[in-house]
């Protein structure tokens, strides 16, 4: 090991699974995929490995049968017509043609079998595409602007800063066993992207006068996160210019990785740390290990979009275009994700890129393309002009795969929002996201209407139900979302978001919008 893992020091400091993380590093369970389990199948893989897979971005699938699902990394969302097109080979002959967009960007599969995983590898891998660190205790997909390079709204294109960032921690065993999961977000869009102040490391756009020059370059934030008890990233006093972005998250990840809990689980993400420390204390530890750096200048995050960008908008290149498109719920598949590969070549610039909301833009369309671009039959159903309530529902994968999850989301969240197009008219989108446990992997907490599932008792005995928070926002009025006071049964979600939006509807005041109700 090429640096002290201070935190050994003390045993009595460390819950079960570090012990586990310390008899193997979570990335060789690649090797052992590929070598052992994946020739003697699934009843030969042991329950310490199983928890490895993490590490080669596969988990079991629920019920536990010997099916897998498994996240594939894709940096800011952006993708080759040729990636697209390997991502949907692997679908259709391994994963039963479902792929899924994840709120961070990623594409997942479900139905995977232990002896697939070494082909699944070996053709990712022949295409730069990694599922490898997607999970488990260490940094994973980073998430960012899908715009990037396109963007009229960047103060600069991030493609490859962050290519940088992804480079050096991708299967790098200095910081392949961390406290906990963690999360990076480095976008320079004005309108937040990448969801900032979720992630446990988050670059954001900045300017400072430097010796008389402004400087385009970036802040950031630390300790943010989801889940029971979600946090809001902290600002950290530094201005960071681009060339030092890797310097400032390799300092941010080394003092997660040796000063990170890990005693509880549950309390060992970033965002207990920093919550303990404060922003001044960490930032003194940050100075120890990367030096000093100049402190904050302005500001420039503008407001947030959520990451929606339906329809066609012109790009920053003259004459192109982007055309956002709705995937009902993040869930798409192989075909049509071929269909999008031939789009994005015949019409694009060969890219497709997913966004946090769970969908997917093709770039790079000139003016004179765009009317015949949009004929494409895959567009009926991946539309460029989504009903409103569809467009802005997100949901969890649900107890459809999930081990942890309670309730049915994914397909319960497509039929609420038809429901809710088909019988609620509004002249603004609101964004509704379901989560199918405490997890939050739907990131209800920034929804302006957040479903969380549960149980209810009933005289039938226990059924589906929700419990609903309003109100949620990042950007610089972050907040998350507040709990309403009940739990409603599944089959009356429905039709009590028709009856609270159209509350609204009648007591809203003019210019006033969900979030601020
Ligand atoms: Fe599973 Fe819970 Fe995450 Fe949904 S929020 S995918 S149910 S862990």
């Amino acid at each position: 090991m090429a640096y002290e893992p201070i935190w050994m020091n003390d045993p009595s400091k460390l819950n079960k699974f570090e012990f586990v993380k310390m008899e193997k590093d979570g990335l060789d369970v690649i090797r052992t995929i590929i070598e052992e389990y994946s020739q003697k199948g699934y009843s030969s893989i042991p329950e310490d490995d199983m928890n490895r897979f993490k590490w080669a971005g596969v988990y079991e699938q629920k019920p536990r049968d010997g099916h897998f699902m498994m996240r594939i990394r894709i940096n800011s969302g952006i993708m080759t017509s040729e990636q697209a097109r390997m991502l949907a080979s692997i679908g259709r002959d391994y994963g039963r043609d479902l792929i899924d967009v994840t709120t961070r960007q990623a594409i997942q599969y479900h139905w995977l079998k232990v002896e697939n995983l070494p082909d699944i590898f070996k053709r990712l891998e022949q295409v730069g595409l990694y599922s490898y660190e997607a999970c488990g205790d260490c940094p994973r997909t980073i998430v960012g602007n899908p715009l990037a390079g396109i963007d009229k709204n960047e103060l600069m294109d991030t493609t490859a800063i962050v290519s940088e960032v992804n480079d050096f921690f991708l299967m790098n065993r200095d910081f392949s066993n961390l406290p906990r999961k963690y999360k990076m977000s480095i976008s320079a869009n004005i309108y937040n992207n990448a969801n900032a102040e979720i992630n446990d490391l988050a670059f954001v756009p900045a300017t400072k006068v430097i010796d008389g020059q402004e400087v385009i370059g970036f802040h950031f934030f630390v300790g943010g996160g989801l889940s029971a008890k979600p946090h809001l990233a902290k600002p950290i006093d530094m201005f960071v210019r681009p060339e030092e972005v890797l310097k400032v998250a390799i300092g941010v990840t080394t003092i997660f990785r040796d000063y990170g809990y890990r005693e509880k689980r549950h309390q060992a993400r970033l965002k207990y740390l920093v919550a303990d420390w404060g922003p001044e204390k960490f930032k003194e530890k940050l100075v120890e290990i990367i030096g000093d750096m100049p402190s904050r200048g302005e500001d420039k995050t503008a407001g947030w979009q959520a990451a929606y960008f339906d329809g066609v908008h012109p790009q920053k290149q003259d004459g192109l275009n982007y055309i956002g498109l709705n995937v009902p719920v993040g869930r798409t598949n192989s075909n049509e994700f071929e269909q999008l590969a031939d789009i994005a070549d015949k019409y694009g610039d060969g890219t497709i890129r997913t966004t946090m909301s769970q969908n997917i833009i093709i770039a790079g369309v000139p003016d004179d393309k765009v009317e015949e671009a949009l004929q494409a039959p895959v567009f009926n159903r991946l539309s460029p002009n989504p009903k409103h309530f569809m467009s802005r529902t997100v949901s969890c994968t649900g107890n459809e795969f999930c081990n942890l999850a309670i309730v049915e989301t994914k397909e319960f969240a497509r039929v609420v929002a038809q429901y809710l197009d088909e019988n609620v008219e509004l002249d603004e989108k609101i964004r509704i996201h379901f989560i199918g446990c405490p997890n939050a992997c739907g990131q209800k907490h920034i929804a302006d209407i957040g479903l969380q599932g549960s149980l209810v008792k009933t005289p039938e005995g226990m059924v589906d139900a929700y419990d609903i928070a309003v109100g949620g926002i990042l950007g610089p009025d972050a907040k998350f979302n507040t709990a309403l006071k009940g739990r409603v049964k599944s089959s009356d979600v429905g039709s009590v978001l028709k009856q609270l939006i159209e509350f609204y509807k009648e007591q809203r005041s003019s210019g006033e919008s969900f979030h601020a109700f």
